[in-house]
């Protein structure tokens, strides 16, 4: 008989996509390395997950509006009907297939974090070096399983050692999206740029600390939710800008107070960048209508369906560019995001531990104690929580 352990799960076939909201606890199969069944277990490590970040996809898909297609494919492709969920971790490593330390130089024992990305390293773009943009690429927790669960197998080239004596676990489990955030940042330059960020949840947040550690020269952060701002402004936004309820007829309507505020701070140019992080279709277009002429959109939010751009070519006449961001670079967006986490001179660890996450103060949730309604609470509360996973 296999052992069970906890985890964080849905079922297509017994919790449905439509008929279920949450995640839902239940136990599931131990993983185990086994390289005479699986060859590819050769490559593959168990990791014991220590702490487990909830992200804007997973609130995505608590909710049941992001990533449905490659959900249910990814499920039928597999022929079962259960995900584990989850992608943002730390933990140790806790067995390792046989070639695993001889390729990667990845120990048993060893603290690690890893990208959630799992590419194919066939394709052309994996071949010369763009892995964030694999044509063949599984996501933990969306179309694999993921690492809402007390043991987890992962390939170990997608695994990051980390230091905690440099940085503190709970912020080790936020490598992943922290790299979202640098991984968008490097885009552009922006030393001395006016930098607007749409979309202030955790990954605009972390945007906001990259702009001003990069060299921003004026940074601001717009959001419908006021406390997300008080705290964007804790983390060093110059200015804050708060979407009000307006009377736009359509929901990709730009929302001219915004633009008005914007051109106003910037005396009538518009931004030199703007990052469009919270990925509502308004907001997209409040992005690109904020921006200068010449200037470059970041686009990393994402929604299912279909987008409007009215107006669309003013937005050529602007001569805008427009970037969209996946992932991080394999692993050069890890490289920058740990020296910028581990430079206690910086600021930007700690900002992230005491004010993001506000100390762990109501923000880090046992996986014994889970309850979709306790998760309901505190998602409306706090911009980033994060999952105790072995308490
Ligand atoms: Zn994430
Ligand atoms: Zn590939």
């Amino acid at each position: 008989m296999t052992d069970k352990i906890p985890a964080l799960t849905l079922d297509l076939e017994q919790d449905g996509w439509q008929t279920s909201k949450g995640f839902i606890k239940r136990d599931v199969d131990m993983p185990v390395l086994d390289e005479a069944v699986n060859s590819s277990d050769a490559l593959s490590v168990i990791v014991k997950i220590q702490y487990a970040g909830m992200c804007g996809s997973d609130r995505g898909i608590w909710n049941r509006t992001a990533f449905s297609d490659m959900f249910k494919e990814s499920l039928v492709a597999e022929t079962k009907s259960l995900r584990i969920l989850g992608h943002e971790f730390v933990g140790e490593v806790v067995s390792a297939g046989s070639q695993v330390e001889n390729l990667y130089g990845i120990k048993v024992g060893e603290p690690v974090s890893g990208d959630s990305h799992v590419t194919c390293g066939r394709c052309f773009q994996c071949r010369v070096g763009e892995q964030e943009v694999c044509q063949d690429q599984a996501i933990l927790g969306i179309s694999i399983d993921g690492i809402f669960a007390h043991y987890v197998k992962i390939p170990a080239k997608n695994l990051w050692v980390v230091d905690n004596d440099r940085v503190r676990p709970e912020v080790c489990a936020l490598y992943d999206p922290f790299g979202n955030a640098v991984h968008s940042l490097s885009k552009t330059d922006v030393r001395g740029a006016r930098v607007a960020v749409f979309g202030c949840g955790q990954i605009g947040m972390f945007s906001i600390l990259l702009a001003r550690q990069f060299g921003a020269a004026k940074v601001i952060g717009i959001d419908v939710n006021q406390a997300n701002l008080d705290i964007a402004k804790e983390l060093g936004a110059h200015e804050t800008i708060l979407i009000e309820k307006s009377d736009k007829k359509n929901d990709y309507d730009v929302d001219r107070n915004v633009v008005d505020e914007i051109m106003e701070l910037t005396y009538g140019k518009g931004v030199d960048v703007s990052l469009e992080m919270a990925g509502f279709n308004s907001s997209v277009n409040n992005a690109i209508a904020s921006t200068r002429f010449g200037g470059d959109v970041i686009l990393f939010g994402i929604k299912d369906g279909e987008f409007m751009i009215p107006d669309f070519s003013k937005m050529i006449v602007k001569g805008i560019t427009l970037h969209n961001v996946i992932g991080r670079q394999i692993f050069q967006t890890w490289q920058t995001a740990q020296r910028v986490l581990s430079d206690s001179t910086n600021g930007v660890q700690e900002k992230i531990w005491k004010t993001i996450l506000k100390g762990g103060n109501d923000t880090i949730i046992k996986l014994s104690e889970f309850s979709p309604e306790d998760m309901e609470k505190k998602m409306a509360a706090h911009p980033k929580l994060i999952f105790d996973i072995q308490n």
